[in-house]
């Protein structure tokens, strides 16, 4: 078994990606290059404005090459939750946004001739517990009278092998606007895309420092400084303490993820007959679907934490999948690795501008399409085509704790396998 990322082996970054050195001068710099700086650069340049996007890494190096590639309907957190928070009004534009976000997914890979496997698969929300699956009919009905959606479907426990050869599960929530899509190959074609628009693609350097100047800011970084006349934070969960206010309304969470050898056809008709993107409803869940050349990927959060073992990883989360699918206990697992969600203490996305700085982030592992859409709304915001985004409009909750995840993170794990027990 490899402790390697399995889409990145698939689809490697095109060695003919063209990366520039670090430029002097540029109207945006973009830190981070997975969906959301990506999507910001390539708003930036179809408004005219230079941009340089800059990652520390590799480009596309973070959790947009390594996800479950599943383009999701909502937010992290549940819509009821959200409404509840901020008003039914509210709740129905972010519930429209999140809809928007996966056509806008669909509309920039047709746009853009990225071949990354998309599909509307749709998605099954698991039950785990009886009392999970009594709560979907009433949640079909909240969605048609509160949000006017119609396309969440109950699915009963005896009708449930219609969707999946799976164990142990009291019926489903079917949703079918959602997708699946291939995450390597969307993130390098979205880069090959930003660089075929012209803007600038720079490798290994780290934005380490920034300061104001008179038009603008200073960007010290680990390859050179260079000067800007805006800066986009994109990092997610990878944020780093440069602009500390950012970092105290983010905390970085460990998410964990195997495939299998692929499997042969006839098993992959029996464990997901219509290739659906699956999650459970546990608070630490776990998520699986087939990939495009018919692999198991399962993953889930062991705890909460970024840096466990993959070798244990895999061996407690290959347990897993053989409880929810014992027809997989003899297929090797061949790939096992981890990447870092973003997450704001109120589970919400948050965008705007904190000292002078903008910034997009706090997807909580459901961002495949919610980071497309605010990337493209935030470079539209830098390029002065919107005023502004949905999620600029609610509070971002920080704390100056929050850089300190590794004490109080135990204890939060703790609380939610709890909830897990008794809820
Ligand atoms: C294992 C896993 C599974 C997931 N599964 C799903 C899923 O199935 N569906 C879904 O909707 N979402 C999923 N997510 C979440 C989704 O992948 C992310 O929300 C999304 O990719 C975030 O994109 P981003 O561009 O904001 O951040 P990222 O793609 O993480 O990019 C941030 C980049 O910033 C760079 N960076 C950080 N600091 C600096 C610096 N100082 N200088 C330069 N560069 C820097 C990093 O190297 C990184 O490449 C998953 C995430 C993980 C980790």
């Amino acid at each position: 078994m490899k402790t390697t990322v399995y889409w990145t082996e698939d689809f490697p970054r095109p060695a003919d990606l063209p990366i520039s050195p670090l430029p002097e001068t540029v109207d945006v710099a973009v830190i981070g290059s997975g969906y959301t700086g990506l999507h910001a650069a390539l708003a930036l340049r179809k408004a005219g404005a230079s941009v340089v996007v800059i990652e520390q890494r590799t480009i596309g190096w973070g959790a947009s090459s390594r996800n479950g590639g599943m383009a999701l309907t909502g937010l992290k957190e549940e819509m009821p939750a959200v409404c509840k928070r901020y008003g039914e009004e509210l709740g129905r534009a972010f519930w429209e946004w999140s809809l928007e976000s996966i056509d806008h997914v669909e509309r920039t890979i047709a746009e853009e001739g990225i071949d990354c496997a998309f599909e509307r698969t749709g998605h099954i929300l698991l039950a785990f517990k009886p009392s999970h699956f009594a709560r979907f009919g009433e949640e079909v009905r909240w969605f048609h009278d509160v949000l006017g959606y119609d396309e969440l479907a109950v699915v009963s426990r005896s009708e449930l092998h219609n969707e999946i050869g799976a164990q142990g599960y009291y019926g489903g929530l079917l949703d079918t606007r959602s997708a699946g899509l291939h995450p390597a190959r969307y993130v390098f074609g979205l880069a090959q895309a930003v660089a075929r628009h012209g803007a600038l693609l720079v490798e290994h350097t780290s934005l380490k420092a920034l300061s104001r100047t008179r038009l603008g800011f200073r960007l010290v970084t680990s390859g050179g400084e260079l000067n800007a006349r805006e800066v986009l934070l994109a990092t997610n969960g990878y944020t780093p303490d440069v602009v500390k206010p950012l970092r105290d309304g983010i905390f970085p969470v460990g998410s964990y993820i195997i495939v299998t050898e692929p499997l042969p056809a006839d098993l992959q008709r029996e464990l997901s007959p219509r290739r659906r993107m699956f999650f459970d409803s546990k608070h630490f869940l776990n998520y699986f679907r087939l990939t495009p050349d018919g692999r198991m990927l399962f993953g889930g959060r062991h705890d909460l934490s970024t840096s466990l073992d993959l070798v244990e990883s895999a061996q407690k989360m290959q347990a897993r999948m053989v409880e929810v699918f014992p027809q997989l206990a003899s297929v090797p697992v061949t790939h096992s690795w981890s990447g870092n969600l973003g997450v704001a203490f109120d589970l919400m996305p948050h965008a705007g501008r904190v000292q002078g700085v903008h910034y997009a982030l706090g997807y909580a592992g459901h961002g495949v399409a919610i980071a497309s859409l605010l990337g493209k709304e935030m470079g539209e915001v830098l390029a002065g085509r919107r005023t502004s985004t949905l999620f600029a409009q609610i509070n971002h909750p920080r704390s100056p704790i929050t850089p300190y995840d590794r004490l109080y993170l135990p204890l939060v794990s703790a609380y939610f396998r709890l909830l897990d027990q008794v809820s």
